[in-house]
Protein backbone atom coordinates (compact mmCIF):
# COMPACT_ATOMS: atom_id res chain seq x y z
CA UNK A 1 0.00 0.00 0.00
CA UNK A 2 1.22 3.09 -0.87
CA UNK A 3 1.20 6.19 1.46
CA UNK A 4 0.00 9.55 0.45
CA UNK A 5 1.52 11.47 3.47
CA UNK A 6 2.57 14.77 2.45
CA UNK A 7 6.39 15.41 3.96
CA UNK A 8 6.31 19.21 3.88
CA UNK A 9 5.40 21.89 1.04
CA UNK A 10 5.61 20.03 -2.28
CA UNK A 11 8.25 21.41 -4.68
CA UNK A 12 8.09 24.65 -6.63
CA UNK A 13 6.09 23.62 -9.85
CA UNK A 14 4.85 24.78 -12.87
CA UNK A 15 2.68 27.89 -10.90
CA UNK A 16 3.03 31.43 -11.98
CA UNK A 17 -0.64 32.97 -11.60
CA UNK A 18 -1.61 33.97 -8.15
CA UNK A 19 -4.92 33.58 -7.13
CA UNK A 20 -7.22 36.47 -8.30
CA UNK A 21 -6.95 39.54 -6.21
CA UNK A 22 -4.25 38.01 -4.19
CA UNK A 23 -0.52 39.21 -3.59
CA UNK A 24 1.78 37.58 -6.02
CA UNK A 25 4.61 35.57 -3.70
CA UNK A 26 6.91 33.60 -4.83
CA UNK A 27 7.33 29.73 -4.05
CA UNK A 28 3.70 29.12 -4.14
CA UNK A 29 3.50 25.34 -3.72
CA UNK A 30 0.97 23.54 -5.73
CA UNK A 31 -1.28 20.67 -4.82
CA UNK A 32 -2.08 17.75 -7.76
CA UNK A 33 -5.20 15.06 -6.56
CA UNK A 34 -6.12 12.15 -8.68
CA UNK A 35 -10.23 11.35 -9.22
CA UNK A 36 -11.77 8.08 -9.84
CA UNK A 37 -12.90 8.55 -13.47
CA UNK A 38 -9.32 8.84 -14.57
CA UNK A 39 -8.68 12.86 -14.15
CA UNK A 40 -6.31 14.33 -12.53
CA UNK A 41 -6.02 18.27 -11.20
CA UNK A 42 -3.38 20.53 -10.33
CA UNK A 43 -3.71 23.23 -8.04
CA UNK A 44 -2.27 25.77 -6.56
CA UNK A 45 -3.10 27.39 -2.68
CA UNK A 46 -2.74 30.68 -2.20
CA UNK A 47 -0.26 32.28 0.21
CA UNK A 48 -2.44 32.13 3.34
CA UNK A 49 -3.33 28.18 2.25
CA UNK A 50 0.26 27.07 2.10
CA UNK A 51 0.84 26.13 5.98
CA UNK A 52 -2.47 23.71 5.54
CA UNK A 53 -0.66 21.04 3.04
CA UNK A 54 0.61 19.36 5.65
CA UNK A 55 -2.48 18.82 6.85
CA UNK A 56 -3.34 17.04 3.67
CA UNK A 57 -2.08 13.79 4.37
CA UNK A 58 -4.80 11.36 2.72
CA UNK A 59 -6.13 13.63 0.17
CA UNK A 60 -6.03 11.47 -2.55
CA UNK A 61 -8.03 8.71 -0.97
CA UNK A 62 -10.33 10.70 0.09
CA UNK A 63 -11.24 12.11 -3.16
CA UNK A 64 -11.83 8.81 -5.15
CA UNK A 65 -15.06 9.12 -6.38
CA UNK A 66 -15.34 12.67 -6.08
CA UNK A 67 -17.53 14.26 -9.09
CA UNK A 68 -15.67 15.29 -12.13
CA UNK A 69 -14.30 18.72 -12.52
CA UNK A 70 -17.01 20.89 -15.16
CA UNK A 71 -14.49 20.43 -18.66
CA UNK A 72 -17.75 21.15 -20.24
CA UNK A 73 -18.33 24.31 -18.19
CA UNK A 74 -18.48 27.17 -20.08
CA UNK A 75 -17.20 29.98 -18.07
CA UNK A 76 -17.56 33.53 -18.92
CA UNK A 77 -13.71 35.29 -19.64
CA UNK A 78 -12.94 37.26 -16.37
CA UNK A 79 -9.64 36.83 -15.34
CA UNK A 80 -7.60 39.80 -14.83
CA UNK A 81 -4.48 41.30 -16.96
CA UNK A 82 -2.34 39.67 -14.36
CA UNK A 83 -2.80 36.16 -16.06
CA UNK A 84 -1.27 37.60 -19.71
CA UNK A 85 2.04 38.08 -21.05
CA UNK A 86 3.47 41.68 -21.79
CA UNK A 87 3.38 43.14 -24.72
CA UNK A 88 7.22 42.64 -25.59
CA UNK A 89 6.76 38.95 -24.35
CA UNK A 90 3.63 38.30 -26.75
CA UNK A 91 5.42 39.86 -29.33
CA UNK A 92 8.42 37.73 -28.84
CA UNK A 93 6.14 34.93 -29.26
CA UNK A 94 4.16 35.89 -32.09
CA UNK A 95 7.38 36.10 -34.21
CA UNK A 96 9.05 32.96 -32.85
CA UNK A 97 5.54 31.09 -33.90
CA UNK A 98 4.48 33.34 -37.11
CA UNK A 99 4.33 29.51 -39.48
CA UNK A 100 0.50 29.47 -37.27
CA UNK A 101 -0.63 32.63 -38.63
CA UNK A 102 0.95 31.16 -42.19
CA UNK A 103 -0.79 28.25 -41.25
CA UNK A 104 -4.42 29.98 -40.83
CA UNK A 105 -3.89 32.08 -43.64
CA UNK A 106 -2.71 30.00 -46.40
CA UNK A 107 -4.45 27.04 -44.82
CA UNK A 108 -1.13 25.13 -45.91
CA UNK A 109 0.50 22.72 -43.87
CA UNK A 110 3.83 23.96 -42.65
CA UNK A 111 7.09 23.07 -41.03
CA UNK A 112 8.79 24.22 -38.02
CA UNK A 113 12.15 23.06 -36.00
CA UNK A 114 10.67 22.34 -32.65
CA UNK A 115 12.02 22.66 -28.95
CA UNK A 116 14.13 19.47 -29.15
CA UNK A 117 15.62 20.36 -32.98
CA UNK A 118 13.35 18.00 -35.24
CA UNK A 119 11.93 19.21 -38.11
CA UNK A 120 7.56 18.75 -37.79
CA UNK A 121 5.08 19.63 -40.37
CA UNK A 122 1.81 19.97 -39.35
CA UNK A 123 -1.67 21.18 -40.48
CA UNK A 124 -4.30 23.14 -38.81
CA UNK A 125 -7.46 24.11 -39.53
CA UNK A 126 -10.06 26.87 -37.65
CA UNK A 127 -13.13 25.27 -37.25
CA UNK A 128 -16.44 27.34 -35.89
CA UNK A 129 -16.67 28.82 -32.90
CA UNK A 130 -17.06 26.20 -30.18
CA UNK A 131 -19.38 29.06 -27.53
CA UNK A 132 -17.02 31.15 -26.20
CA UNK A 133 -14.52 28.63 -27.94
CA UNK A 134 -12.66 28.99 -30.54
CA UNK A 135 -11.77 25.70 -32.28
CA UNK A 136 -9.18 24.01 -34.36
CA UNK A 137 -7.82 20.87 -35.73
CA UNK A 138 -4.09 20.00 -35.61
CA UNK A 139 -2.77 17.63 -37.40
CA UNK A 140 0.84 15.86 -36.92
CA UNK A 141 1.43 12.91 -38.70
CA UNK A 142 -1.37 10.34 -38.26
CA UNK A 143 -2.41 11.91 -35.03
CA UNK A 144 -4.94 15.18 -34.81
CA UNK A 145 -6.02 16.69 -31.55
CA UNK A 146 -8.78 19.20 -31.18
CA UNK A 147 -7.66 22.89 -29.64
CA UNK A 148 -10.06 24.79 -28.11
CA UNK A 149 -9.06 28.25 -27.09
CA UNK A 150 -10.79 30.81 -24.66
CA UNK A 151 -11.74 34.15 -25.97
CA UNK A 152 -8.60 36.23 -24.85
CA UNK A 153 -5.76 33.43 -25.24
CA UNK A 154 -3.20 34.98 -27.78
CA UNK A 155 -4.63 32.69 -31.09
CA UNK A 156 -0.27 32.20 -32.40
CA UNK A 157 1.42 32.05 -29.07
CA UNK A 158 -1.20 29.41 -27.53
CA UNK A 159 -1.35 27.06 -31.17
CA UNK A 160 2.65 27.52 -31.72
CA UNK A 161 3.11 26.34 -28.10
CA UNK A 162 0.67 23.75 -28.34
CA UNK A 163 1.76 22.30 -31.75
CA UNK A 164 5.39 22.23 -30.28
CA UNK A 165 4.89 20.53 -27.34
CA UNK A 166 2.34 18.23 -28.87
CA UNK A 167 5.19 16.80 -31.21
CA UNK A 168 7.41 16.45 -28.25
CA UNK A 169 5.23 13.37 -27.45
CA UNK A 170 6.31 9.97 -28.43
CA UNK A 171 4.25 9.76 -32.11
CA UNK A 172 2.85 6.29 -30.43
CA UNK A 173 1.46 7.94 -27.43
CA UNK A 174 -0.24 10.78 -28.88
CA UNK A 175 -3.25 9.43 -29.47
CA UNK A 176 -3.84 9.38 -25.73
CA UNK A 177 -5.13 13.04 -26.15
CA UNK A 178 -7.81 14.11 -27.99
CA UNK A 179 -8.95 17.72 -26.65
CA UNK A 180 -6.53 20.47 -25.87
CA UNK A 181 -8.42 23.55 -23.80
CA UNK A 182 -6.98 27.18 -22.93
CA UNK A 183 -9.40 28.90 -20.36
CA UNK A 184 -8.30 32.51 -19.79
CA UNK A 185 -10.44 31.92 -16.55
CA UNK A 186 -9.92 29.73 -13.18
CA UNK A 187 -11.37 26.64 -12.81
CA UNK A 188 -15.17 26.69 -12.25
CA UNK A 189 -14.92 24.03 -9.98
CA UNK A 190 -12.24 25.87 -7.51
CA UNK A 191 -14.61 26.41 -4.83
CA UNK A 192 -15.30 23.01 -4.59
CA UNK A 193 -11.60 21.88 -4.03
CA UNK A 194 -12.00 25.62 -2.10
CA UNK A 195 -13.89 23.80 0.78
CA UNK A 196 -13.20 20.13 -0.02
CA UNK A 197 -9.45 20.94 0.78
CA UNK A 198 -10.21 23.99 3.13
CA UNK A 199 -8.13 25.81 1.49
CA UNK A 200 -9.06 29.61 0.74
CA UNK A 201 -8.39 31.14 -2.74
CA UNK A 202 -7.56 27.61 -3.93
CA UNK A 203 -6.35 27.63 -7.76
CA UNK A 204 -6.09 24.55 -10.30
CA UNK A 205 -3.42 25.15 -13.01
CA UNK A 206 -4.62 22.36 -15.32
CA UNK A 207 -6.31 19.34 -15.12
CA UNK A 208 -5.82 15.97 -17.46
CA UNK A 209 -7.48 12.82 -18.00
CA UNK A 210 -10.11 10.69 -19.76
CA UNK A 211 -8.71 11.95 -23.23
CA UNK A 212 -8.73 16.15 -22.09
CA UNK A 213 -5.68 18.21 -20.98
CA UNK A 214 -7.22 21.69 -20.03
CA UNK A 215 -5.01 24.71 -18.85
CA UNK A 216 -6.26 27.47 -16.74
CA UNK A 217 -5.09 31.00 -16.56
CA UNK A 218 -4.12 31.64 -19.81
CA UNK A 219 -0.60 31.28 -21.43
CA UNK A 220 1.52 31.92 -18.48
CA UNK A 221 0.20 28.20 -17.33
CA UNK A 222 0.86 26.53 -20.69
CA UNK A 223 3.81 24.79 -20.28
CA UNK A 224 6.18 22.67 -21.71
CA UNK A 225 6.65 20.89 -17.96
CA UNK A 226 2.67 21.32 -17.51
CA UNK A 227 1.82 20.49 -20.41
CA UNK A 228 4.29 16.70 -20.63
CA UNK A 229 2.71 15.92 -17.04
CA UNK A 230 -0.76 16.11 -18.10
CA UNK A 231 -0.11 14.19 -20.80
CA UNK A 232 1.29 11.76 -18.97
CA UNK A 233 -2.12 11.37 -16.66
CA UNK A 234 -4.11 10.46 -19.80
CA UNK A 235 -1.21 8.06 -21.50
CA UNK A 236 -1.08 6.31 -17.68
CA UNK A 237 -5.03 5.92 -18.16
CA UNK A 238 -4.94 4.93 -21.92
CA UNK A 239 -2.26 2.10 -21.06
CA UNK A 240 -4.53 1.02 -18.25
CA UNK A 241 -7.62 0.75 -19.89
CA UNK A 242 -5.35 -1.12 -22.17
CA UNK A 243 -4.14 -3.17 -20.23
CA UNK A 244 -7.18 -4.13 -18.94
CA UNK A 245 -8.62 -5.23 -21.81
CA UNK A 246 -5.46 -7.76 -22.49
CA UNK A 247 -6.49 -8.82 -18.65
CA UNK A 248 -10.02 -9.65 -19.59
CA UNK A 249 -9.00 -11.38 -22.80
CA UNK A 250 -7.04 -13.05 -20.85
CA UNK A 251 -9.39 -14.13 -17.95
CA UNK A 252 -7.33 -12.67 -15.55
CA UNK A 253 -8.57 -8.81 -14.72
CA UNK A 254 -10.17 -9.93 -11.30
CA UNK A 255 -6.77 -11.43 -9.94
CA UNK A 256 -5.14 -8.69 -11.59
CA UNK A 257 -7.15 -6.41 -9.89
CA UNK A 258 -7.01 -7.51 -6.45
CA UNK A 259 -3.38 -7.77 -6.96
CA UNK A 260 -3.97 -3.73 -8.05
CA UNK A 261 -5.16 -3.50 -4.05
CA UNK A 262 -1.81 -4.92 -2.58
CA UNK A 263 0.40 -3.04 -4.71
CA UNK A 264 -1.26 -0.02 -4.72
CA UNK A 265 -2.07 0.53 -8.33
CA UNK A 266 -5.81 0.30 -7.49
CA UNK A 267 -5.26 4.53 -6.23
CA UNK A 268 -5.31 5.32 -9.69
CA UNK A 269 -6.73 4.56 -13.04
CA UNK A 270 -4.00 7.17 -14.22
CA UNK A 271 -0.79 4.73 -14.68
CA UNK A 272 0.23 1.28 -16.18
CA UNK A 273 -0.39 -1.42 -13.58
CA UNK A 274 3.23 -2.08 -12.18
CA UNK A 275 4.51 1.48 -11.65
CA UNK A 276 3.74 0.74 -7.81
CA UNK A 277 5.88 -1.81 -7.56
CA UNK A 278 8.53 -0.19 -9.92
CA UNK A 279 8.60 3.01 -7.76
CA UNK A 280 9.03 0.77 -4.33
CA UNK A 281 12.17 -1.42 -6.09
CA UNK A 282 13.79 2.26 -7.68
CA UNK A 283 13.37 3.03 -4.16
CA UNK A 284 13.56 7.05 -4.70
CA UNK A 285 11.58 9.90 -5.80
CA UNK A 286 11.82 11.52 -8.77
CA UNK A 287 10.41 14.67 -7.55
CA UNK A 288 8.66 15.06 -4.15
CA UNK A 289 6.04 16.81 -6.59
CA UNK A 290 5.52 13.21 -7.34
CA UNK A 291 5.47 12.02 -3.43
CA UNK A 292 2.45 12.97 -3.20
CA UNK A 293 0.56 9.79 -4.91
CA UNK A 294 1.34 6.96 -7.19
CA UNK A 295 -0.22 9.19 -9.91
CA UNK A 296 1.58 11.78 -9.50
CA UNK A 297 4.66 9.93 -9.60
CA UNK A 298 4.09 8.46 -13.00
CA UNK A 299 3.30 11.52 -14.70
CA UNK A 300 6.40 13.33 -12.93
CA UNK A 301 8.28 10.16 -14.46
CA UNK A 302 7.12 10.69 -17.56
CA UNK A 303 7.70 14.14 -17.82
CA UNK A 304 11.42 13.67 -16.50
CA UNK A 305 11.45 10.95 -19.33
CA UNK A 306 10.43 13.69 -22.26
CA UNK A 307 13.03 16.29 -20.69
CA UNK A 308 15.58 14.11 -20.79
CA UNK A 309 14.94 13.10 -24.41
CA UNK A 310 15.29 17.04 -24.63
CA UNK A 311 18.81 17.24 -23.08
CA UNK A 312 20.14 14.15 -25.61
CA UNK A 313 21.07 10.36 -24.84
CA UNK A 314 23.25 11.15 -21.97
CA UNK A 315 20.35 12.54 -19.70
CA UNK A 316 17.96 9.48 -20.97
CA UNK A 317 21.13 7.04 -19.61
CA UNK A 318 21.15 8.89 -16.70
CA UNK A 319 17.42 8.73 -15.60
CA UNK A 320 17.35 5.51 -16.71
CA UNK A 321 20.57 4.62 -13.91
CA UNK A 322 18.06 6.28 -11.96
CA UNK A 323 15.38 5.23 -12.10
CA UNK A 324 15.85 1.84 -14.00
CA UNK A 325 12.42 -0.46 -12.93
CA UNK A 326 10.14 2.75 -13.78
CA UNK A 327 12.06 3.23 -17.12
CA UNK A 328 12.12 -0.44 -18.01
CA UNK A 329 8.19 -0.32 -17.20
CA UNK A 330 7.74 2.64 -19.39
CA UNK A 331 9.75 0.79 -22.47
CA UNK A 332 7.92 -2.34 -21.73
CA UNK A 333 4.23 -1.23 -21.39
CA UNK A 334 3.77 2.37 -22.35
CA UNK A 335 6.75 3.03 -24.83
CA UNK A 336 5.62 -0.05 -27.03
CA UNK A 337 2.18 0.90 -26.96
CA UNK A 338 0.32 2.65 -29.87
CA UNK A 339 -2.42 4.21 -27.79
CA UNK A 340 -5.81 5.61 -28.87
CA UNK A 341 -8.89 6.40 -26.75
ZN1 LIG B 1 -0.68 15.73 -11.84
Amino acid sequence: MQSHVITGIPQVRRISVPARGAVSSPGVASVSENFGDGLSLNALPNQASRQRLSSLAGLSESLMGAPAPGHAHEEPNTASTVNQLSPQELDRERRRYSHIYDSLRTGQPQTFRNSRGEQVTYALRANRDQGDYRNYTLQIGRNQVEVNLANRVDEATALGRISDYYSLQPEQLRGAVETIKVEMGANPRNSYWEKEYGMPGFQSAAVGGGGRITVFGGLPQLKERTFHHEFGHNIGNAVRIAQDRESRRAGTLSSDRALDRQTGDADSPNLPRGHSAARQADGRSVTSYGDRSIAEDFAEFYEEYLLAKGRGNNAVQQLKRNFPNRFALLEREVLSRRLSR
